[in-house]
C-alpha cells in the first residue's frame, strides 16, 4: 500500500494555522496532520479541540527554534511536507520586544530547514506576508506590490520575515531545498486573537466600548478572508514551482476608518465609538497586492468578497462568546473546555 504524505504544519494553534488544520482535513482526508506549536500567549490547543478526535491528526508542543526538540520531532514524525505558520505575528509587540520576534521568526525558520534538509523533506513551505514590501504611497494608487519588489521592511516584525524569507532562498539555492515562499496580505475570520484590528474593534463595539483607530484612520490594507488564504496556501503547497514565490491577496484595499464604520454599521452601534489614538511608530501607509502571478500559475482568485466575510467573521465571534471570555480570563491557557 503507498504511504500516505505527513504535513508538519507549526504554529498550528493560531489563528490561521488553525484554520488551515481544518482546511487541509477536509481537503486531505487520510493525510496524517501534525501540529507543532510552543503555546504562547497566541496559541490557543482549545481551537483544535475537534481535529483532536481525527485520528489523523496528533498535537505536538514545541519551539520552532530549539533544534532538540525539532530533531526529536522529525526522526519521530518523519514529515514528507513542512508549512511553518509559526511566528510571533503582532507589529506593537515587535516594537516592545524585538528579540523574540528574530530568535522564532527568523532562527526558528532556519531550524526548521536545517531539519528538512537532514530528513529529506520533500516540500517546506514558508508562509509569509505582504509586510515584506513596506509600504506603498496613498497619492498612487495604481502601485501594487509584486513579487519582484524589493524587500524594504519597517518593523522589527516584518523585518523578522523578510529576513526568513531571504533565508529561504538561500536554502533553495545553496542547499537545493524544495521550498516555496506565499506572501498574503492581512487576513481576517474565525479564532483570530482579539489584540489584531477586526477582532478587536468586534469586540469593543459589540460591548459598546471605544473603538480605538491609530492616528487618522486613513491607513489601507488589502483584507482576504482566511479561508481563502488556506485555499492558496493549500495550492503553492502541492503545485507551486519549486524555489517559487507567490503573493496572495484579497483584492480588497479598505482603509481602517472604513472597516471601523462597517462593523459598527453591522451591529447597529454608532459611528461616535470610533476613537483615534495616537498613531504607531513607522506605521505603514498601504499596502496592495498584485496577485497576477498565483492567478495565472495556480488558478487562485480569493472567493469571499468583504461582505460576506465580515458578516461570517462576527457571526462566529457571536456564535462562540466562551471563545473570547477564555482568552479574557486566560482560561484559554489550559488547553481545556474550549471549543
Ligand atoms: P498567530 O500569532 O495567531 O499564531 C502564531 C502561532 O505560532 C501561535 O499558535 C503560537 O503559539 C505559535 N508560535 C509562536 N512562536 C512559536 C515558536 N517559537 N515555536 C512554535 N510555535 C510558535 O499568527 P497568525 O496570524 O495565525 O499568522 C500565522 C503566520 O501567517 C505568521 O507567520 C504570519 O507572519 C503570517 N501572516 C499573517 C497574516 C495575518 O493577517 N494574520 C498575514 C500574512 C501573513
Amino acid at each position: 500500500m503507498k504511504k500516505m504524505d505527513v504535513m508538519l504544519i507549526t504554529g498550528g494553534a493560531g489563528f490561521i494555522g488553525t484554520n488551515f488544520i481544518y482546511h487541509e482535513l477536509s481537503r486531505h482526508p487520510g493525510m496524517r496532520i501534525v501540529c507543532f506549536d510552543k503555546l504562547t500567549y497566541a496559541g490557543n490547543l482549545g481551537n483544535l479541540k475537534q481535529a483532536l478526535q481525527n485520528p489523523y491528526f496528533s498535537f505536538v508542543r514545541g519551539d520552532i527554534a530549539d533544534p532538540d526538540a525539532v530533531e526529536r520531532l522529525f526522526a519521530r514524525v518523519r514529515p514528507d511536507i513542512v508549512v511553518n505558520f509559526a511566528a510571533e505575528s503582532h507589529v506593537d509587540r515587535s516594537i516592545e520586544d524585538p528579540g523574540l520576534f528574530l530568535r522564532t521568526n527568523i532562527l526558528g525558520t532556519q531550524v526548521l530547514m536545517d531539519a528538512c534538509r537532514r530528513f529529506g523533506v520533500r516540500r517546506f513551505h514558508q508562509v509569509s506576508t505582504d509586510e515584506v514590501y513596506g509600504d506603498l504611497p496613498l497619492s498612487m494608487p495604481e502601485l501594487r506590490f509584486t513579487e519582484k519588489t524589493p524587500l524594504r521592511a519597517s518593523s522589527p516584525y516584518s523585518a523578522s520575515k523578510a529576513s526568513a524569507d531571504l533565508l529561504v532562498g538561500a536554502y533553495v539555492r545553496t542547499y537545493g531545498l524544495n521550498a516555496t515562499i506565499s506572501r498574503c496580505s492581512n487576513n481576517y475570520g474565525p479564532y483570530q486573537f482579539p489584540e489584531k484590528l477586526i477582532p478587536l474593534l468586534i469586540q469593543n463595539a459589540s460591548a459598546d466600548k471605544p473603538l480605538p483607530i491609530y492616528g487618522t484612520g486613513c491607513n489601507v490594507r488589502d483584507w482576504i478572508y482566511v479561508a481563502d488564504h488556506c485555499q492558496a496556501v493549500d495550492l503553492v503547497v502541492f503545485n507551486g514551482r519549486p524555489g517559487g514565490v507567490y503573493n496572495i491577496g484579497g483584492d480588497c484595499e479598505l482603509k481602517n476608518i472604513d472597516i471601523a464604520r462597517r462593523i459598527c454599521s453591522a451591529l447597529n452601534k454608532p459611528d461616535s465609538l470610533i476613537t483615534f489614538v495616537p498613531d504607531r511608530p513607522g506605521h505603514d501607509l498601504r499596502y496592495a497586492m498584485d496577485g497576477s502571478l498565483i492567478r495565472e500559475e495556480l488558478g487562485f482568485k480569493p472567493r469571499t468578497d468583504f461582505e460576506a466575510g465580515l458578516c461570517r467573521t462576527i457571526a462566529w465571534y457571536r456564535d462562540n462568546p466562551g471563545w473570547l471570555d477564555r482568552i479574557s480570563s486566560g482560561e484559554y491557557k489550559s488547553g481545556e473546555g474550549c471549543l
